[in-house]
């Protein structure tokens, strides 16, 4: 996972991406900070308890943030994961990114960022989603029930409206997946995994890759594998596969097929197989989101739409149902039609009472919007699927569906550990390095080869640093900024100089030591997430003044929080009467 992109930390959004205008020198112009980071929470309003998971670049911990009033909350906290040199430029980028990118989101089926905690290691303090992922929930094992048809439907329609959101604020989301849905109670799910996120750039509307990068191969668009171009209408091919994972249980999508030969299948319009649970109504709009052309695809917004139409219909059981082969049913049972049409007197459907799934006759449910007649209405509203036609797997498995045929039974369906899912991540340049070179494109798209330069600024701005130490380039970090620990001083900030160094040996001479300890607490008091001893140190190069250390202070927080110098962090905190959580949005509002 420590596959190094020699590319922009905080806010290096991409190729395309402009770098905000730094801020005038008159702090008149300085924007106030849009929606916003809802605070800096101090690192003792927050106890962690259980480890709930970790990712690529942090750790997640339930936890608990006792508010001022006094009232707790659950949360989940994130922290950056450190390593005996501080974490890498990649994973501190990443997670500033994600936060950027968090803090001015907004939706009930996105998680939701409450704040961020200054302290060492960084923390992220997220809403809790105390059910954990969509996927450890897909693939839990009996005796928990699956999930039912009718609830998957409900969480497709929250999913397209979270991507609708997401897609409307110009972000393309790129790591969507059942894995990256987080269950906020039995039937609300949350967008969740900010860290690909990526603003769309120019006027195609698209975002391409800078670098090699991980990347969840089995779940990309033909045109992300090939050229690492990602846009709205590959985050919709994803969620095409992600509908496919929540009817397969859970399964890993193209399984046991090498990565570089996945886009030769996708490029030959192999397609992943109808799941027995999805209708042909819903297989056939997860066809259209495989649309081999982006445009072909259906848009977010008018997929909340179709789903709406290519959802099952909802019915009740209006007689016993004991015949040998059908799904029993007593009076009274929900049903969830999954297949159905007038011209057949046998549907399929699953029992709400009992979770199976089967075949029965039509006439023994009522459906709840047939106005008390039995159900003899046409509930399919699909096309047929293509891939219903020829319910090919990979390899052109041409099994029709029996009717008759209930899914596999709890027990036996294939249960994927998350243990499987490692190394589904792969960098787009190890995927189609793995094997034969797919047709028609030859290597690795430009725009990976091109990466491998170290980045340029924008005018006027230092180049940024490549700060990840696994960087295949080895590169001089062009601002004194050390990648961590931050409490080093810079070689030129004068805390570091030789001469405050002296300042502070004598100051710290000087002090009485009550006096220093109340100045020491006094700085600790002002400044969000500094030890104590920096505290001291700070104080030592100010020659004991209280006022200077407190800034100094603030300006490394903000200096280590952003992309900019420590002059630009300064007029920012000047900006806004040295207040760092404003001045911390700010910045994290235009990384
Ligand atoms: P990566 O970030 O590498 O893509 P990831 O999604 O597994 O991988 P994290 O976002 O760090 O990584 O999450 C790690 C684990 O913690 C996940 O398995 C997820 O289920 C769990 N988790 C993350 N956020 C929350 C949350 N807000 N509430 C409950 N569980 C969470």
């Amino acid at each position: 996972m420590a596959l190094a992109w020699a590319g922009l930390i905080l806010g290096g959004f991409g190729p395309e991406h402009k770098e905000p205008t730094l801020p005038s020198d008159s702090p008149r112009h300085l924007p106030e900070p849009e929606g916003g980071l809802k605070c800096l929470i101090p690192e003792g309003a927050v106890c962690r308890g259980e480890l709930l998971g970790s990712g690529c670049f942090g750790v997640v911990h339930r936890g608990l943030w006792t508010l001022p009033s006094g009232k707790s909350v659950p949360v989940a906290v994130k922290s950056l994961r450190v390593g005996p040199e501080g974490p890498m430029g990649t994973e501190l980028g990443d997670f500033l990114r994600e936060v950027s990118v968090m803090m001015n989101l907004e939706h009930p089926h996105v998680l939701r960022l409450h704040g961020l905690v200054l302290g060492q290691p960084l923390q992220m303090v997220m809403e809790l989603a105390p059910l954990g992922s969509l996927h450890a929930r897909l693939t839990a094992p009996a005796p928990t029930p699956p999930l039912l048809v009718a609830l998957l439907c409900l969480f497709l329609r929250q999913l397209a409206g979270a991507m609708a959101y997401l897609g409307a604020r110009g972000l393309v989301h790129r790591d969507l997946a059942t894995r990256n849905l987080l269950l906020a109670s039995p039937r609300t799910i949350k967008v969740a995994d900010f860290g690909l996120v990526r603003p769309l750039g120019g006027a195609r509307g698209r975002y391409v890759m800078g670098g090699p990068r991980p990347i969840p191969y089995a779940w990309c668009a033909p045109e992300s594998l090939r050229h690492g171009a990602f846009s709205s209408a590959s985050d919709v091919w994803m969620f095409g596969v992600t509908l496919w994972e929540m009817f397969s249980g859970g399964e890993e999508p193209w399984a046991g097929v090498p990565p570089y030969l996945i886009l030769q299948r996708l490029e030959e319009r192999a397609r992943l197989p109808r799941p027995p649970l999805c209708s042909r109504a819903l297989y056939s709009l997860a066809l259209r989101c495989w649309a081999p052309h982006p445009a072909d695809r259906p848009s977010f917004s008018h997929l909340e739409g179709l789903l709406q139409e290519a959802g099952p219909s909802e019915g009740c059981c209006v007689r016993d149902v004991t015949e040998p082969g059908a799904l029993r049913m007593e009076t009274g049972d929900p049903i969830t039609v999954i297949e159905g049409s007038p011209d057949s007197t046998i549907w399929k459907g699953q029992n709400g009472r009992t979770f199976k799934v089967g075949s029965f006759p039509a006439s023994a449910v009522m459906l709840a919007d047939a106005g008390g007649l039995p159900a003899t209405r046409p509930v399919h509203r699909g096309t047929p699927a293509r891939g219903d036609q020829h319910p090919g797997s990979i390899d052109g498995d041409r099994k029709k569906a029996n009717l008759w045929d209930a899914p596999p039974a709890r027990g036996q369906r294939r249960n994927m550990p998350l243990e499987r899912m490692k190394g589904i991540s792969r960098s787009l340049e190890s995927v189609l390095s793995l094997g034969p070179r797919p047709t028609g494109g030859g290597s690795s798209p430009p725009e990976i080869r091109q990466a491998r330069a170290v980045p340029q600024g924008p005018p006027g701005l230092p180049p940024r640093p490549p700060l990840s130490s696994s960087s295949p380039q080895p590169s001089q970090p062009s601002r004194e900024r050390l990648p961590w620990p931050k409490r080093k001083p810079p070689h030129n900030h004068p805390m570091g100089t030789p001469g405050a160094r002296k300042a502070a040996a004598l100051s710290g001479g000087l002090l009485p030591d009550p006096e220093l300890q109340r100045k020491i607490m006094e700085v600790e008091l002002s400044v969000h997430g500094v030890t104590h001893q920096e505290c001291q140190t700070a104080l030592g190069a100010t020659g004991g003044d209280v006022v200077s250390a407190i800034r100094n202070l603030k300006v490394d927080q903000l200096f280590h929080l952003s992309s900019r110098s420590r002059a630009d962090c300064r007029r920012i905190l000047e900006h806004y009467q040295w207040d760092l959580s404003a001045a911390s949005r700010y910045v994290l509002a235009r990384p």
